[in-house]
């Protein structure tokens, strides 16, 4: 679970930088599909599908950055001149074009895009620019690009895979440390916590911080409880869902604590994290090729439901995970699109009683030929601390 992603990385991918072939065999497949759905040109501004073609990063400015991707003709990435020296460049893959201060760069865009007839927009792009876009390109018609895009980068590569399982490894040094005690939490501040958390997350190489949950005893209860001044007690759960992004791509992982001697524990916590973690084991073996997505959130829902808590199972079982912390595929009822290789998201049940304890277990895992491949493997049992 995360509570959303704040603004984008400071700093492009470190990984994927100056890889331009990397870029342009993703460009040449956004071709086939924009062939396939009958796009005439791509218009990409700020959001994640624009560094995943051309490996720059947008600031999300009041100036207009664009990438101009016609299907049958040169890509062009119109900058403000100013942003110039961040933008790796990329020739065979596109075009630079810096525009200065007292241009218009919405003609320039549109002088790229016309003679277009149908136009696919990213759904970032702002709609100030769509708005003075609109009338300098009469009669076109226009689409959304995350049905072009999208299902590209759902799919994820080699280096893709490898910065997820850099960044799982990561925040799987940070937890170990966690269930080890040498973070200490009684007598501390879910927020305390927090920050500490934080901290470990940037120096274990992470570039940016998109959350760090912690939530203790009835806080727990809550899924997305944000840490607070609640002082953290002996003999209570302490939940820890926390992530970044390392290298343009984000980590999440959940593990909870008990603040005590397990054995102390009273017998529903125990009996109810025993059925979790079986939920969400189940759910990990089941996302095989092929499995609907929804099957995936069936095999732990129907094991938490059998023991009794089903209702408090109150979210879906997970979400993808790449560039952003929550993208397709959604493991969610409802969703009956088949699993395949590359495919990356959490597998995270979570049981929450109101006003008492809550509980989650999450890893991200990618779905390959051989089955599926956990990008983190640390305890997966309730550890005393
Ligand atoms: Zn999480
Ligand atoms: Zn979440
Ligand atoms: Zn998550």
């Amino acid at each position: 679970m995360s509570k959303g992603t704040p603004g984008p990385a400071p700093s492009v991918s470190v990984t994927l930088t100056g890889m331009s072939h990397v870029h342009l065999d993703r460009l040449t497949r956004v071709r086939a599909a924009m062939t396939e759905q009958g796009i005439d040109t791509l218009l990409l501004s700020v959001g994640h599908d624009l560094p995943y073609l051309t490996g720059y990063e947008a600031m999300p400015l009041e100036r207009l950055t664009m990438l101009v991707l016609p299907r049958d003709a040169d890509a062009t990435l119109v900058i403000p001149r100013l942003e110039a020296p961040r933008v790796t460049e990329m020739p065979g893959v596109f075009d630079l074009v810096p525009w200065g201060e007292t241009e218009d760069p919405t003609a320039i865009v549109a002088g790229l895009a016309r003679g277009a007839s149908t136009i696919a927009v990213g759904d970032q792009m702002w709609a100030r620019f769509l708005v003075e876009l609109l009338p300098q390109l009469p009669g076109a018609t226009y689409r959304r690009a995350v049905d072009v895009v999208g299902p590209l980068r759902m799919i994820k590569d080699r280096a893709e895979i490898d910065a997820l399982a850099a960044a799982g490894a990561a925040v799987d040094r940070i937890a170990a440390e966690l269930q080890a005690g040498r973070i200490p939490l009684v007598g501390r501040t879910e927020a305390d916590v927090s920050a500490e958390l934080s901290a470990r997350i940037l120096a274990e190489g992470h570039d940016v911080v998109n959350f760090a949950i912690v939530a203790a005893g009835e806080n727990a209860a809550s899924p997305h409880h944000h840490a607070g001044s609640r002082v953290i007690r002996t003999d209570e759960i302490v939940l820890c869902d926390f992530g970044g992004t390392m290298n343009g791509y984000c980590s999440d992982i959940t593990r909870c604590v008990f603040t005590g001697d397990v054995a102390s524990a009273a017998p529903e916590i125990a009996d109810a994290y025993a059925v979790l973690h079986e939920a969400q084991q189940a759910a990990v073996a089941a996302a095989t090729i092929g499995a609907a997505c929804q099957d995936v959130d069936r095999a732990a829902r129907e094991i938490i439901t059998a023991a009794g808590y089903g209702e408090y199972f109150v979210h879906r079982t997970g979400h993808g995970i790449g560039m952003e912390a929550h993208e397709d595929p959604y493991i969610v009822e409802g969703n009956a699109r088949p699993l395949a290789a590359g495919h990356a998201f959490s597998i995270e049940p979570g049981i929450y009683v109101s006003g008492r304890w809550g509980m989650r277990l999450e890893d991200i895992v990618v779905a390959a030929n051989d089955g599926p491949v956990p990008m983190n493997s640390v305890d997966h049992r309730l550890v005393g601390v």
